[in-house]
């Protein structure tokens, strides 16, 4: 049977990423958030060392140069990493750890760690899409422009995923995630 695991998953944002992942992680013991580090403002509602690390941007560059992260990217303007050590011990301790990261991030991730299992959350369709992020409220117009256009990136990245999975009910896509891992631990080559 196989043990931990990184499940990354990745879609455009305002897709809800976030609400899906708090969801698994109410639902399942076994599964663990990695909260990542940004140079990005934190938003009203959100808590260092909860949603993220907020970090300054020099702060972030000496993590960079010192190795502590598996990964790291720009995206939409700021730089977001996944801490390495958080992630190295649950593996080990047999979790699922989950990483909300972008496609950039994903593709540094698959470099050196061929056994994880990639997931990219679709929205219903562009419309939607906007109409989320708009009711997010929380970016000015430029930056819902801007995250439009990486979505439209994004998606043209699918391919490089293992599963696609559509966010229109969050219950079902929760289910789907599960199916999931559920088959990942059954696989041959992980017995
Ligand atoms: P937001 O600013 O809306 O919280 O996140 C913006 C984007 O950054 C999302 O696509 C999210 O998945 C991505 N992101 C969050 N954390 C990380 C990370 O640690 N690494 C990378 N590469 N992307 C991240």
């Amino acid at each position: 049977m196989r043990d931990g695991f990184l499940l990354v998953l990745s879609g455009p944002s305002g897709v809800g990423k976030g609400t899906v992942c708090e969801a698994l992680l109410d639902k399942r013991k076994d599964i663990k958030y990695s909260i990542s580090a940004t140079t990005r403002k934190k938003r009203p509602q959100e808590k260092n060392g909860e949603n993220y690390y907020f970090l300054s941007l020099d702060e972030f560059k000496d993590k960079i140069d010192d190795g502590e992260f598996i990964e790291y990217a720009k995206v939409h303007g700021n730089y977001y990493g996944t801490p390495k050590s958080y992630v190295v011990d649950k593996i080990a301790e047999g979790d699922i750890v989950i990483l909300e990261i972008d496609v950039q991030g994903a593709l540094q991730v698959k470099e050196n760690y061929p056994g994880a299992v990639y997931i990219f959350l679709l929205p219903p369709d562009m419309k939607e899409l906007r109409s989320r992020i708009e009711k997010r409220a929380t970016e000015d117009e430029e930056t819902i422009n801007l995250r439009m256009n990486n979505a439209k990136n994004e998606l043209s990245f699918i391919d490089k995923y293992d599963y696609a999975v559509i966010n229109d009910e969050i219950e079902k896509t929760v289910k789907k995630i599960e199916c999931i891992i559920e088959a990942e631990k059954l696989k041959v080559t992980n017995i």
